[in-house]
């Protein structure tokens, strides 16, 4: 089975494909450690994505849909045997879901399932605009999850310069979950005409969102 995980900054995915992939005897496909790991190993196609990074050019999608190729192959080869992957942070685009689909149907294979995993807006601007950064040290807080023990200060380094990062702004948080949005929408339609999509709410305990991923998933 080849599943893939959807879902915005802030949901959870990454926790929960932790945890889930093993316990359904998934390999995790995330396509940046893909890439890294090509890289690392010199093979063919981890050239050409280096000589892209070189650039500071994007590794256009036929390459990557390469590696996901080799991966899948891996995968079924694999022992103790694996059941298939599940894909994390890819595809995002409609036109690397179509050309997933052909690739994955040159091998006798296809996607399964695809879960959407969500919570509502003003819950994901809660949790991402919570998070602060020591400007003397780096760590990272976060005042829902994470807090500092005495509140201002940091625990590492005892420094008060404890700040929100650019990145975590509502105004940046909310324009990054509006992109994911626009991009995700007509992946989800692509998928949705095909019957596979199932909706999980991210919006619960973290054992619960795993139970309903589980059942989604099964
Ligand atoms: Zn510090």
């Amino acid at each position: 089975m080849n599943a893939i995980l959807l879902g915005p900054q802030g949901v959870g995915k990454g926790t929960q494909s932790e945890i889930v992939a093993p316990q359904l005897g998934l390999a995790r496909v995330g396509t940046g450690d893909l890439l890294r790991a090509a890289i690392r190993a010199g093979t063919e196609l981890g050239r050409q994505a280096q000589e892209y990074y070189d650039r500071g050019a994007l590794v256009p999608d036929d390459l990557v849909i390469g590696l996901v190729v080799e991966k899948l192959r891996e995968i079924a080869a694999a022992t103790p045997p694996l059941s298939g992957a599940l894909f994390d942070g890819f595809p995002r685009t409609r036109p690397q879901a179509e050309a997933l689909d052909r690739a994955l149907g040159e091998i006798g294979q296809r996607i399964d399932r695809v879960v959407d995993l969500d919570a509502p807006r003003p819950v994901l601007v809660a949790r991402l605009t919570a998070r602060l950064i020591c400007g003397n040290c780096q760590t990272i807080y976060n005042l829902r999850t994470k807090p500092p023990r005495q509140p201002g200060v940091c625990d590492v380094c005892g420094s008060t310069d404890l700040r929100q990062r650019a990145d975590d702004t509502e105004e940046a948080v909310v324009e990054r979950l509006r992109l994911y949005d626009e991009q995700t929408q007509p992946l989800l339609d692509y998928y949705r005409a095909r019957g596979v999509v199932r909706e999980v709410d991210g919006d619960q305990p973290i054992d619960r969102v795993t139970a309903a991923l589980l059942k989604a998933l099964a």
